[in-house]
């Protein structure tokens, strides 16, 4: 069964955009994965195709109606896939959960817009929530393709090098070490020595060094993660050994 992605959203003309470029777009022509739309809008019940109304309780703003949107939804073959509302309440993405998601049939997401989505229809539809980060967007397609994206490069056969995939920030717990390529001086600045040795064990153990400073000062909460739990460990998917 190939990936496959749905995605509800006022906005369908933004799909594929970015999605349909480079790898994800070779990997959508070659069969890996596959997306579709639906427009919130065809399940309008008025003349004017509205989908939102004022919030109860009063407020600024509007609230997409759960009556539509649980139309919208229940319109999508389910096929044992998550149906995720992209939303700053829910779980932070990550590679995990990029992962997780990869793994299995693909997966439904619902893009909000105005001031989010009446409460009754995620626990009516059993919708999970993810978030793109501390912010507010104004829409829920930039988050839709995010997670995307994060989820379909790990797709096996979409990298078109797998072996580019076990090295990465995140990979394992850590961020990635820095990465050099010619020429080998550029405006006074070398390619660190060590690069150039040809001694395959000094490079590995400086990369390691490198990977667990640069985690250690820019991102302390994943180094403590990484210093008491010690490397993340992926058992059941295909990771590439490099
Ligand atoms: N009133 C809401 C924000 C609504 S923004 C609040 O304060 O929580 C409109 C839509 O943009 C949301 O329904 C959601 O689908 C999307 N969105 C905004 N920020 C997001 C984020 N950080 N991650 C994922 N989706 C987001």
């Amino acid at each position: 069964m190939m990936w496959h992605a749905t995605i509800l959203t006022l906005y369908p003309e933004l799909f594929p955009g970015p999605l349909g470029a480079s790898i994800l777009g070779r990997g959508a022509a070659d069969g890996h994965w596959a997306l579709d739309t639906v427009n919130i809008r065809d399940f309008s019940d008025n003349k004017y195709g509205s989908v939102d109304d004022t919030p109860a309780g009063g407020g600024a703003g509007l609230v997409m109606r759960a009556d539509i949107m649980a139309n919208a939804i229940d319109s999508v073959p389910r096929n044992d896939r998550r149906i995720i509302c992209l939303s700053p309440r829910g779980r932070p993405l990550n590679q995990p959960l990029a992962h997780e998601l990869s793994q299995g049939p693909g997966l439904i997401a619902i893009c909000g817009r105005f001031e989010g989505i009446d409460e009754r229809v995620f626990d009516a539809r059993q919708i999970e929530e993810v978030s793109l980060g501390d912010f507010v967007l104004a829409g829920g397609e930039i988050a839709a393709m995010a997670l995307i994206e994060a989820c379909v490069r790990l797709i096996p056969g979409v990298l078109g090098s797998a072996s580019s995939l076990g090295e990465e920030s995140f990979e394992g717990g850590l961020l990635e070490y820095p990465q050099y390529t010619r020429p080998r001086e550029f405006e006074g600045r070398a390619i660190p020595e060590v690069l150039l040795s040809g001694d395959h064990k000094r490079i590995a153990k400086w990369r390691d060094e490198q990977r667990n400073e640069i985690t250690r000062t820019r991102r302390p909460d994943l180094w403590e993660r990484f210093s008491t739990d010690g490397p993340i460990r992926r058992s059941n998917n295909k990771e590439p050994k490099t």
